[in-house]
């Protein structure tokens, strides 16, 4: 279907990628077009390339052959593409944000947060590639030489998902391209542009060798074919738990390496003793920010007795004072849900926890897209708002006597992403911590955090046990090889 395409964003000019897929420049794919709906007006916004099984073929072959080349360069020639992506996303961080506000449906401060995290990305990989590849081991004989160092997978495919576009796509690319390796990014239908025709341009105009990166946006097909690609060494994969179980298994079959960073159903705790004032605006960003859509969102308040009802108050006083409606609009806070199949599941969620006896303390109902901030109390740990991953600005609060049982209530979830605790003695929290099954957790702070320095990812349910980020990169996106000779090289 052809669309007419509103708005005026600047950069990068329409009639360059309009219908297109990025695979060694902009070319029209086998797949048709793929329509972009902005959330907050329900109006086309965009139209890019669809990339077919074929296209996926062809891309993946086109990798595998400039990914050669690119393993080979020098690690400063590959430096300098990452300081040159750096330098243009700082250079058009208006027209990204431009695009993040408008495919996303974030506020500015969401597009900015997206901009600074990318950033650090590309940052964090240049500091990457000055890392020592490799050890220099005793031989087995003397006289003899023996040593291990990293080298390049080949060709990876990133596959991202819709509510922080530019950064998933980044967090796994940065590194992957300084490596050595070459990418196919699938971008996810929702939000191809800005994460992927943003990206694809980033890097070009960085200067990266055609045929490095393809940028292939599409469904899960598309994203089948790219895990299903003979080229393709590894997949980073950031979305649900559901698609990822799919996504491991597809790429067990080729006997490929897979990071899965998936979802997760997130506790901030409340200790007797913690400043109530100051944990409920935790709790509030961990559950409102960006309408609750972050893997690492709060999807429960686990608070003590003794403070349950102040912490409450607190939360509803400030989930009533966040101003909602079209995120480009002076002072609104909380923009619409991505889609109506997001608006409903969150619906479904809250609807149904209802019948079961929890009750709205504010929100509830939605117009449209627009799910006000919700907080609800005298959930069990039957009800879907206690046991599924919501995926919007809700916030369920339940009440504990003792420790153990605070422990036990946010442990009990198959998933193990993040947690935040919150007391005033730091002591006391942190013993606290230790005792959460989650891959990363935050003392008096939020759930949703991220760092490109940080080892980011679960336990559980919410990933393999991968890591992505810090020098968990180094490990994620290269692989040894062992050398030897009987004398001295
Ligand atoms: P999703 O799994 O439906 O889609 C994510 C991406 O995977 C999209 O690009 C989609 O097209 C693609 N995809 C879907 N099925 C596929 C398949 N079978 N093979 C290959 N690709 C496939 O995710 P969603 O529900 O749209 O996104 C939200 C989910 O992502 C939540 O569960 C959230 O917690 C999770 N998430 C996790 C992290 C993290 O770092 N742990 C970060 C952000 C989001």
């Amino acid at each position: 279907m052809t669309m007419t395409v509103t708005g005026e964003r600047t950069w990068p000019s329409a009639a360059e990628w309009t219908g297109r897929i990025f695979s060694e420049g902009w070319r029209y794919p086998e797949g048709g077009t793929l329509g972009v709906i902005e959330p907050a007006t329900g109006e086309p916004l965009a139209e890019v390339g669809r990339a077919s099984p074929a296209d996926v073929a062809r891309a993946g072959a086109r990798a595998a052959r400039a990914g050669s080349a690119w393993a080979a360069a020098t690690v400063s020639e590959r430096v300098d593409v990452l300081s040159r992506a750096d330098r243009a996303l700082r250079e058009h961080s208006e027209a990204v944000r431009e695009w993040i506000v408008r495919e996303s449906g974030g506020v500015p401060t969401k597009g900015d947060y997206e901009i600074a995290a990318g950033l650090g990305q590309l940052q964090h990989a240049i500091g990457l590639a000055s890392l020592p590849p490799g050890e220099v081991l005793t031989p087995q004989a003397p006289g003899g030489t023996s040593l291990a160092w990293r080298v390049p997978l080949g060709v990876v495919g990133v596959i991202a998902p819709w509510n922080a576009p530019l950064l998933f796509a980044m967090r796994a690319l940065a590194p992957a391209l300084v490596l050595g390796n070459a990418a196919l990014l699938k971008p996810d239908p929702l939000t191809p542009v800005s994460g992927g025709v943003l990206v694809a341009r980033l890097f070009q105009e960085a200067g990266l060798p055609d045929g490095v990166l393809h940028v292939l946006p599409g469904g899960a097909e598309t994203g089948r074919a790219v895990v299903a690609d003979r080229h393709v060494a590894m997949v980073s994969f950031t979305g649900s738990t559901e698609a990822g179980r799919e996504v491991a298994r597809v790429a067990g079959e080729g006997l490929k390496r897979v990071s899965l960073e998936l979802g997760g159903k997130n506790s901030i705790v409340v200790l007797a003793d913690a400043d109530v004032e100051a944990a409920a605006a935790a709790g509030a960003v961990s559950s409102f920010g960006y309408q609750g859509q972050a893997c690492v969102a709060a999807g429960r308040h686990v608070v003590h007795a003794d403070v349950v009802e102040a912490y409450t108050e607190a939360l509803v006083r400030q989930a009533k004072a966040l101003p909602i409606g079209d995120p480009r609009d002076d002072g609104v806070v909380i923009g619409p849900v991505i889609s109506e199949r997001q608006a409903a599941r969150i619906e479904r969620i809250v609807d149904e926890s209802v019948v079961g006896g929890a009750r709205v303390l504010t929100g509830g109902t939605r117009e449209g897209l627009f799910y006000p901030p919700t907080v609800l109390d005298r959930v069990d740990r039957t009800m879907p708002v206690f046991t599924e991953e919501i995926f919007g600005p809700v916030a369920p609060v339940i009440p504990f006597h003792g420790e153990d049982q605070a422990v036990e209530i946010a442990n009990d979830t198959a998933y193990g992403l993040t947690a935040a605790v919150h007391s005033r003695s730091l002591p006391r929290a942190t013993a606290f911590a230790q005792r959460l099954r989650t891959g990363m957790i935050h003392i008096n702070d939020v759930s949703a955090k991220d760092a490109a320095n940080a080892p980011f990812g679960g336990m559980g349910l919410s990933g393999n046990a991968s890591r992505i980020g810090g020098t968990s990169s180094l490990e994620q996106f290269t692989q040894w090889r062992w050398m030897t000779a009987p004398g001295s090289l």
